[in-house]
């Protein structure tokens, strides 16, 4: 990862979990991005004390810019967009990771309308949104890239899914049902395939990517893989995305994952 630099990252739901973990992984990398934005629904709450001390400390050439976002709620997105627009100004955005999402323990029978819609609306529509508000930038931060090729360093999206949302796995339940979950999981990775198709031709690299079975509120209780190691393996995974990968579902150690 010696040579991995991307300018600028944004990720949502940056407070805790898998997403502090992220950001500590950029963080820590030889070469940090110039501008990393995480965002997380409440930055001046309790939950964002560590991500806003990580801000406080600052870190060798990177400066780390806590967001306000909400992906359920158009308007925080697009408010966000614009803050983020300001800051990057003519070199757009390089890397956007859709990681934010929840879920309920919910079985065939207990699962309602309600739930489904909620999860559908965080972890399905939540990311759609975000790639049509950050389109512009992402557009602009390949344009401008003295990359050539496809890259994370160019421009890219990463869809945080899950392997309990590929079809080919599902011939046991494993950790829980959680059937809304899943579902949203089926469907974030056809939108990843969607945006794969429509935008590679401006240079932007659409992944999905698993980030292990990890010990987290939404998480497992047995971890197959701590949070450092996962967020760590992510990012070296994509310090080596090429357009070979645009439109593929990778997990943490780089490992295709069925449909
Ligand atoms: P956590 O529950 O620990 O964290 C979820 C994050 O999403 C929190 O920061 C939360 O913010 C945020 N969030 C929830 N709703 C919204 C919203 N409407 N707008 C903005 N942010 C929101 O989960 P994980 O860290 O475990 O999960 C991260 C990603 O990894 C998810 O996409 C998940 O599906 C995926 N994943 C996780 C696995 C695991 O084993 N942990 C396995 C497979 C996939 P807040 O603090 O405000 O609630």
């Amino acid at each position: 990862m010696e040579d991995f630099k991307v300018q600028s990252v944004l990720l949502t739901g940056g407070d805790r979990g898998i997403g502090l973990g992220l950001v500590e992984a950029f963080l820590g990398l030889p070469h940090p991005p110039q501008l990393l934005f995480a965002t997380c629904r409440h930055p001046d709450g309790p939950g964002a004390q560590a991500l806003k001390e990580m801000s406080r400390r600052g870190s060798k050439g990177c400066t780390l810019v806590v967001l306000q976002l909400d992906v359920t709620d158009p308007e925080s997105i697009k408010a966000a967009a614009q803050k983020v627009g300001e800051q990057v100004g003519g070199s757009g955005l390089n890397l956007l990771i859709n990681n934010a999402a929840i879920a309920c323990d919910t079985t065939l029978e207990t699962e309602d309308a309600q739930n489904m819609a909620a999860v559908y609306a965080t972890n399905t529509i939540g990311p759609l949104l975000m790639c049509q508000a950050f389109m512009p930038l992402l557009r602009k931060g390949a344009w401008t890239s003295n990359q050539c090729k496809m890259s994370c360093k160019k421009a890219a999206i990463i869809n945080i899914s899950s392997s309990y949302g590929s079809l080919s796995l599902v011939d046991s339940w494993g950790w829980k049902q959680d059937v809304g979950y899943r579902c949203s999981k089926a469907a974030l990775n056809m939108l990843t395939r969607c945006l794969a198709l429509r935008y590679s031709i401006c240079g932007i690299l659409s992944v999905s990517l698993h980030p292990g079975g990890v010990k987290t509120d939404l998480g497992v209780e047995q971890e197959e893989v701590s949070l450092a190691s996962s967020a760590r393996g992510m990012v070296e995974v994509l310090s080596r995305l090429s357009a070979h990968d645009n439109g593929t579902f990778l997990d943490w150690k780089g490992q295709v994952i069925p449909w």
